[in-house]
Formats: C-alpha cells, sequence, structure tokens
C-alpha cells in the first residue's frame, strides 16, 4: 500500500510524458498524489472500517473531485451512472494493495481483489488487474500486517527497537510502540 502511494506520487508528474531517463529525483516539489492515492486510501479505510467499498470510493473520491479520475468513473462518482461500469482500465488495480494486507491466502486475497473491483470495474479484465497486483503483494507480504509483533531488539538509537522476525525490518519507537507492527507474521 505504502509502495502504490510513493509510485503514486513519485509518477504524478511523468504520467502521460515520454519516457525519461532513468535516472531522475524520486521526490520534487512539484509532486503530488493522484487518484491512484485517494483511491487506495479509501479502499483501506472501507476494509479497517468494515465499509461497503462503493460508499467508500465514492465519499473519497467526492472529498477529492480533482484528483485525476477518468471520465467514466467521473461520472459514476457524481452518480450520473448507477452500478458498476464494466470497465477493464487500470482504476482497479491500482487502488487494490490494501487487500492484500488483510488476508494469509492467496485465494482469500483474490477474492478481496475482486470485491474490491467490482463495485466499478467489474468486466472480467478488471477484476483480473485487480486480483494481478494484489495476488503479487499477498505473495511477498502476507497479511500479518494486522498482527502485533512478538518482539523488539534494541538497535544503535536509544528510542529505536527492530522487530526480531526474520526479514521483517520493521522498526518502532519506544516512545509509540501501539503503532508498530510485523510485517512477517
Ligand atoms: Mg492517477
Amino acid at each position: 500500500m505504502l509502495g502504490a502511494i510513493a509510485g503514486d506520487v513519485i509518477g504524478s508528474v511523468y504520467e502521460g510524458a515520454l519516457p525519461g531517463p532513468e535516472d531522475f529525483p524520486l521526490f520534487h516539489a512539484s509532486c503530488f498524489p493522484t487518484d491512484d492515492s485517494v483511491l487506495t486510501i479509501a479502499v483501506a479505510e472501507a476494509i479497517l472500517d468494515g465499509e461497503p467499498y462503493l460508499t467508500a470510493i465514492r465519499r473519497w473520491a467526492l472529498r477529492h473531485p480533482d484528483a485525476g479520475y477518468g471520465v467514466m468513473f467521473h461520472r459514476w462518482m457524481v452518480g450520473d451512472v448507477t452500478g458498476p461500469y464494466n470497465s477493464y482500465g487500470n482504476g482497479s488495480a491500482m487502488r487494490v494493495s490494501p487487500a492484500a494486507w488483510i488476508h494469509d491466502t492467496l485465494e482469500a486475497t483474490l477474492a478481496e481483489a475482486q470485491r474490491t473491483s467490482e463495485v466499478t470495474h467489474d468486466h472480467p479484465e478488471g477484476i483480473r488487474g485487480a486480483q494481478a497486483v494484489a495476488g503479487r503483494s499477498s505473495s511477498r507480504a502476507p497479511a500479518a500486517a494486522a498482527r502485533a509483533c512478538a518482539g523488539w531488539s534494541r538497535t544503535g538509537s536509544a528510542t529505536t527497537r527492530r522487530c526480531r522476525s526474520s526479514r521483517c525490518g520493521a522498526t518502532r519507537s519506544s516512545t509509540r510502540p501501539a503503532r508498530a507492527r510485523c510485517r512477517r507474521r
């Protein structure tokens, strides 16, 4: 999810442009979050609050109406289109990443990805696009994100601890431990 948002912000100033040099600044003053970030957060909030994807996505889109939506999505979000509109664009894939964090199995992740997609992108290719991204994310970081870490090791810093789980890499501040979550368990 963080990668999706970071990539959206980094790529915001290059969208629609010809390929540039491989060596370019990732973040600079002109970068900004686009519809990809807005709708990724909408999906995450729907998951966390147990809210239908349709209402969370529409609410977040209306909260940020100029984030760069496609024409069909814009018509859907303002209510001109009722129900999904058979899209097979990339909009279902760009917002799906939170779905990969809440399930331990690929099967459950793919089912969740379908639910995030079919409120707008109900074409089989739209659903497959979301499942491809979520499935890939799931195989690399199974949902263990929601579980508390078993233990933390000291680092060189007086206030930073590092997760003991193999390859997790998570760190936490000793002053805000409740915010830390293991990424591997
Ligand atoms: Mg965008």
